[in-house]
Order: C-alpha cells, then sequence, then structure tokens
C-alpha cells in the first residue's frame, strides 16, 4: 500500500491527464469539514475562500450531506420533459425570496448568464431592439464564449475569436457613461452588485438606484449577476437588498448548491414570458439532487446571515488595522464576508505564504487578496488568519 506521501506525488505526477487550464497549488485536498479542509498529508487548513463562494455553510454540513444523500435514495434524476417536485420546491422559494416571479435551471453561473442574455435579447426583441448587451468594466461573467465577451478582460478572450456580437462595456459606477453608451438597441444592462473576480469593486448606493430608473425610463433589462456576491455572501439574501432596488433577472451559482452544481435564472413575468416551451434548456437544470440541496442550502444561509454581519465587521476592523500598520496595503474593500485586500504588487506570493501558514486565501486581479470564508466564521479563525497575514507582512 502506499504511504500518503506517495500518494500525493502519484496523484501530483498523474494531473498529467486532466488538460491544465488553471494555476494550481500542488496540494492534493481529500476532506472538508466546517471551517476546515485537510489533505492528503493530513495537514489542515482554514478555509478563507470556501471555493470561491460555494461552501457558504462550511464542508460537508450535515444536512447538506443528509439532503443529498436522502434524495439520492429517492430520486437523482429526470428528464425536464417531467415534473419533479425539488425543482417546483426550490422555484417557489427562490421567488419568495427575491420577489421576482418565474426561476430557470441550469449548471453554473455561466450558463445562468447565458440564459439572462438569451431570455433578454427574446423579450426585447417585441421592442424592435437590437439585442445590444452593456457589461461593466471589470466585470466577470463566466468563461463561455458569450460569457466571456461579457466580460471585458482581454487575457479572457485572447485566441477564442470570433466572439458573438451585439457587447458593450462601460465604467463601473459611473452612470453618465453609462447613459451615453445606451442606444435604442439596448437590450439589457448586466451588472454585479459587487464585482467579485474584478477585485471587490462594490456599486455605489447612488448608482444601482440611477441604472434602475435608466432602465425603466428606456425598457430596458436590468440582469443582478449575484453568482458570488449573493446567497449570504454580503449579509442579506442577495446583495441588491443593501441598495433598495430590484432587477428584473437575477443570476446565481456557486453557494446555491454547496458543492452540487446548480445555477439559476430568476426573472420578472413579463421578461420570463418571452421564453416557451423549446426556447432554452439544459438535461441537468433542475435535477431533483440539485434543487433538494440548494433548498437546504438557502435554508442554512438564511440562519447565518447575523453571523455574517457580526463577523463582517469584526473582520474588516482587523483588517483595517493592517492597512494602516502597512504602506504597500492601498485599500479594503468590504461587505459582510466579500473581503479584499489591495496590495500595491502582485499578491501570489503571499497567497502561497498563506497557504504554508495553513489558510487558504486567493488572489484576483493581480493584486487583490481575496477573503470568502465560510458563514459559519468565528471570532477565533479571523483573529488566526489575520495575525498570519500580519507575519506575512512583516516579512515584506
Ligand atoms: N458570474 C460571476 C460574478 C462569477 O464570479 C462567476 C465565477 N467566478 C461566474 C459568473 C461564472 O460562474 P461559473 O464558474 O459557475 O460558470
Amino acid at each position: 500500500m502506499l504511504s500518503n506521501q506517495e500518494m500525493d506525488n502519484v496523484i501530483l505526477e498523474e494531473s498529467k491527464y486532466v488538460i491544465n487550464t488553471y494555476g494550481r497549488v500542488p496540494a492534493v485536498l481529500v476532506k472538508g469539514d466546517g471551517m476546515n479542509v485537510y489533505d492528503i498529508n493530513g495537514n489542515s487548513y482554514v478555509d478563507f475562500l470556501s471555493g470561491i463562494s460555494v461552501n457558504n455553510v462550511g464542508h460537508c454540513h450535515p444536512k447538506i450531506v443528509e439532503t443529498i444523500k436522502k434524495q439520492a435514495e429517492t430520486l437523482i434524476h429526470v428528464s425536464n420533459i417531467y415534473y419533479n417536485i425539488p425543482q417546483v420546491n426550490l422555484a417557489k422559494k427562490l421567488v419568495n425570496i427575491s420577489g421576482l416571479d418565474k426561476a430557470f435551471f441550469c449548471n453554473s453561473g455561466a450558463e445562468a448568464n447565458e440564459a439572462a442574455i438569451k431570455l433578454s435579447r427574446k423579450y426585447s426583441k417585441a421592442f424592435g431592439k437590437e439585442g445590444e448587451i452593456i457589461t461593466m468594466e471589470h466585470a466577470f461573467h463566466g468563461r463561455t464564449l458569450t460569457t466571456i465577451t461579457a466580460t471585458p478582460k482581454p487575457k479572457y478572450q485572447e485566441g477564442y475569436d470570433p466572439l458573438p456580437t451585439g457587447f458593450k462595456h462601460v465604467p463601473f459606477n459611473d452612470i453618465e457613461k453609462l447613459k451615453e453608451s445606451i442606444s435604442n438597441k439596448t437590450a439589457a444592462i448586466m451588472i454585479e452588485p459587487v464585482q467579485g473576480e474584478g477585485g471587490i469593486h462594490i456599486a455605489d448606493q447612488e448608482y444601482l438606484k440611477a441604472v434602475r430608473e435608466l432602465c425603466d425610463d428606456k425598457n430596458i433589462v436590468l440582469i443582478f449577476d449575484e453568482v458570488q456576491c449573493g446567497l449570504g455572501r454580503t449579509g442579506k439574501m442577495f446583495a441588491f437588498e443593501h441598495y433598495g432596488v430590484k432587477p428584473d433577472i437575477i443570476t446565481l451559482a456557486k453557494a446555491l448548491g454547496s458543492g452540487i452544481p446548480i445555477g439559476a435564472m430568476i426573472a420578472k413575468d413579463e421578461v420570463s414570458n418571452a421564453f416557451t416551451p423549446g426556447s432554452h434548456g439544459t438535461t441537468f437544470g433542475g435535477n431533483p439532487l440539485a434543487c433538494a440541496t440548494a433548498i437546504t442550502s438557502i435554508n442554512l444561509i438564511s440562519e447565518l446571515l447575523n453571523n455574517t454581519n457580526e463577523m463582517g465587521v469584526y473582520f474588516t476592523d482587523k483588517l483595517k488595522k493592517i492597512e494602516e500598520k502597512y504602506d504597500f496595503v492601498r485599500e479594503v474593500r468590504s461587505i459582510g464576508l466579500m473581503t479584499g485586500l489591495e496590495l500595491s504588487f502582485n499578491g501570489s506570493n503571499i497567497v502561497q505564504e498563506m497557504f504554508k501558514q495553513g489558510y487558504l486565501i486567493n488572489c484576483t486581479s493581480d493584486t487583490v487578496l481575496r477573503f470568502l470564508p465560510p458563514l459559519i466564521i468565528q471570532k477565533e479563525h479571523i483573529d488566526g488568519m489575520v495575525s498570519s497575514l500580519d507575519d506575512v507582512f512583516s516579512k515584506i
């Protein structure tokens, strides 16, 4: 039998059979439990990433595990030409918590955004619009051909042309530039209320209100991509609740399935009616296993909102002290437990050093350390992480 260390080497060696599309940390993770994950050698790490805002309720939450087991023993998948109970129940729940009217199910964030783009184009054709979609600079909407086109970063687009047409990009939080860019072709405006991959940029209060008014005025569909910032991450179920505005379409994925792949698009009736039988679909979308898990995820997340707010404030205060202490910390940006610390240099070495200290964090947009811990986090985890970060920073 192989020792753990030997097994570790075998897995790393045999990872050559996986197409290498990710810059990976050379660690083989084998187990998760609450705030912690463990590698094959038994080392434990405190997770400040939640698989990029997926494990919001913590790893292998007993109620998630129980739901998966129970549903797996009952019904895992049926074709969408039939109804299934968890799908209908999840749709009803999403409608209840969002205040919109109908849900469509798919398997990922990119797919939810594809659905939102398709739906808003189809809907607005009735008004003679030509399907133009406006998205924001520093946005991230996924990695399919259409969603990389919606994501205006050359790194994601290079080599993949010809890209779909009909996309325009404007600076985030700039209502004047947005107004200048719209035309009678504009079908939809798509925004992350808090940009995640772009480096934790939070929409201004007045901005989202003004965008809503603009969309109402010009009959433009407003899509909020809440794939990363939604489902409790910011201390409310949806990030847009901080703004007192409601979109026409919401897209979700990540934390919805607590690790079981699922995406969802929720829409207002008037818009969703543009989809009719045959308009859109996907084999696994809305399967009973994913939907049952999502219902449990939402229930658990709603119980964690208070902790998210409390711990979010505690964490931000601590990081602000770090910001004061080190010149190379440019800014701390935070809402709930969606937190970025911007450095004046590339942060990948810091990520590696923190890994050695037993913490999973990452770096986005080159210079922003990103923290997206499970919403079950307690003060002791924050104290430990910030003290390690202080240690790592002091050696620079
Ligand atoms: N939208 C946002 C805001 C995201 O952060 C992501 C993933 N990081 C996506 C869409 C794409 O989601 P997925 O990887 O599930 O396709």
